[in-house]
């Protein structure tokens, strides 16, 4: 269990909460039958189902429709409550690659009843994330591709300057809703490209300049 961030430099900084954006890149949107400018959704990640560094995410229970979901993670480091627009890129420490796991299933369900995606989103190795490196190192960080792959077969690639609202941004929006604290990391939202993995496949999240992720998927968990 990973109680600290490591960012390169040995900034060690200790892990908090997790939160996510959904909806932030026009092609994802579309794929999924929304409006390519319809509204944010902030929604949470759980650090109890944090995997860090990646490794084995055993196939979770009550779904038959597991999804990767490859995206740019901030860490913040300084903190804070609404923060401006024009002062959040200075509150982010380190980026790294993560994969936003879900039960797209569950989330379907959800969304059909208009209630939240916590399970959807939120299960044992969910939560995956790759080493931290420096922001300054990887500024401008739009000019980054994303690629993520399953087998090694390319099922997503974005630059990250595709995203509707740009890192600082998703920072600042989500301090206005809950302080942040040291520690916090966000998911950034994900490009078009989604879809299943099955028990035995390698999910691989590369973004120029950070480490890559790699994620074994597992067995079914037995009942
Ligand atoms: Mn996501």
């Amino acid at each position: 269990m990973t109680d600290t961030w490591e960012v390169e430099g040995g900034v060690r900084i200790p892990v908090r909460n997790a939160y996510a954006i959904g909806w932030n890149y026009p092609e994802h949107n579309r794929e999924m039958g929304r409006q390519a400018l319809g509204k944010l959704v902030v929604f949470q990640k759980s650090t109890g189902a944090l995997l860090a560094n990646g490794g084995v995410l055993p196939y979770p229970e009550e779904t038959e429709e597991l999804h990767y979901e490859g995206e740019l993670v901030v860490l913040v480091g300084e903190g804070g409550a609404r923060i401006p627009p024009a002062e959040a890129a200075s509150r982010i420490a380190a980026y790294a690659a993560g994969i936003d796991f879900t039960r797209r299933d569950l989330q379907r369900e959800a969304k059909a009843k208009g209630e939240p995606w916590f399970a959807a989103k939120n299960f044992a190795g969910a939560t995956a994330v790759g080493p931290f490196v420096a922001a300054s190192r990887v500024e401008p960080i739009g000019s980054r591709r994303l690629a993520l792959r399953v087998n090694g077969e390319l099922r997503q690639e974005s630059l990250l300057s595709a995203m509707l609202r740009p890192a600082p941004e998703l920072v600042s929006l989500v301090s206005r809703i809950v302080p942040l604290l040291p520690g916090d990391i966000l998911f950034t939202g994900t490009p078009s490209g989604v879809g299943p993995v099955s028990p035995g496949d390698l999910v691989l999240c590369e973004i120029d300049g950070l480490p890559a992720l790699e994620v074994r998927i597992g067995p079914r968990e037995s009942l």
